[in-house]
């Protein structure tokens, strides 16, 4: 992968030069050299990530500031938000979507060419995508999203696995920060289903990190405290603040779940769960406890834990469905 550090792109300017003057003397020190082509990778999207937030502030935070639904005068809740979305974006999921899709990959095709098999990719399967790169991001991008709906909508069907998603659906002061609230063990489990989805269709690995953050950057948008929505049309091409809303709002008598969908609604409409009438309702999950509302970053990750024990010992705990 040296080939990456060619590149004269700001971010590619930018990550050799932290990786020069902060990195190698520490990989040197650990005599971890071996790495460096990985730690450079890990650098540069750690840079995509800061760039993602900056972009996701200049979008959202005029939204917020000028189409605001609601005003708390603590916003504590909402500063945990942000302390797990920096460590999320500008951590862990460069650490994920790069470093480990790509090792992940490089050992599948080697596992793969030893038993005579080619290596899956979308274009083997459909050699008319061949040549075609922007319709085969697309593409991918309509998958990745595809199977995220499946698993939102799973996690809100097995009470262990809500015990997990309560913490997202926790946070009665929801923003645009509000993403990334996720309990650990759902978020490993929803790492795992991303990266094998992306190592079966073959999303090359400089690809897989920029589809996440272009993903995530929509995601949070839909998490915008904002009287936002794109119109009758637009709300059923890309899913609005509005949309997204309804399936965080505090359930009336009588109401189900619905709109499990990140980025596009069309699996929701396909699969029978959109509804495009809720108004902008109130958020969070009247069966979670204290700790998981207003709590820290520590204190909802023990409450999701309760939560997920006192089901297993036979306790009843509340799935939003
Ligand atoms: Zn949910
Ligand atoms: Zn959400």
């Amino acid at each position: 992968m040296l080939w990456l550090c060619g590149m004269t792109d700001p971010f590619s300017l930018a990550a050799g030069w932290l990786y020069e003057n902060y990195l190698v003397p520490v990989l040197y020190q650990a005599d971890l050299m071996a790495w460096e082509d990985i730690a450079y990778g890990w650098v540069l999207f750690a840079l995509y990530g800061v760039a993602q937030v900056l972009l996701m502030l200049a979008i959202c935070w005029p939204m917020e500031r000028f189409a605001r639904l609601e005003t708390w005068p603590d916003r504590r809740a909402v500063a945990v938000d942000i302390g797990y979305t920096l460590l999320n974006r500008i951590g862990v999921m460069p650490l994920v979507t790069f470093v480990l899709f790509y090792q992940l990959q490089v050992w599948l095709n080697g596992f793969l060419t030893d038993q005579g098999f080619v290596s899956p990719t979308l274009e083997r399967l459909f050699p008319v995508l061949m040549g075609r790169p922007i319709v085969t991001f697309f593409i991918y991008a309509l998958i990745l999203d595809c199977a995220d709906y499946w698993r939102h909508r799973l996690s809100h069907s097995f009470r262990w696995w809500y015990a997990l998603h309560s913490i997202h659906h926790a946070q009665e002061k929801m923003t645009f920060w509000s993403d990334d609230r996720n309990h650990v063990l759902d978020d490993v489990i929803a790492f795992i289903w991303f990266l094998t989805i992306g190592l079966l269709i073959g999303i090359p690995p400089m690809q897989f990190p920029l589809l996440i953050l272009l993903l995530r950057l929509l995601e949070s948008m839909s998490h915008a405290n904002a009287r936002v929505n794109f119109g009758r049309l637009g709300d059923r091409l890309l899913i609005s603040p509005r949309f997204h809303r309804a399936h965080h709002g505090v359930l009336a008598a009588g109401q189900t779940s619905c709109n499990y969908g990140a980025i596009f609604p069309y699996w929701d409409m396909l699969f029978g769960t959109a509804d495009f009438s809720r108004e902008y309702a109130r958020t969070g999950d009247p069966s979670a406890e204290p700790a998981a509302v207003s709590g820290g970053w520590f204190a909802q990750q023990g409450a999701g834990f309760r939560r997920l024990f006192r089901r297993r010992s036979g306790r009843t705990g509340t799935v939003r469905v």
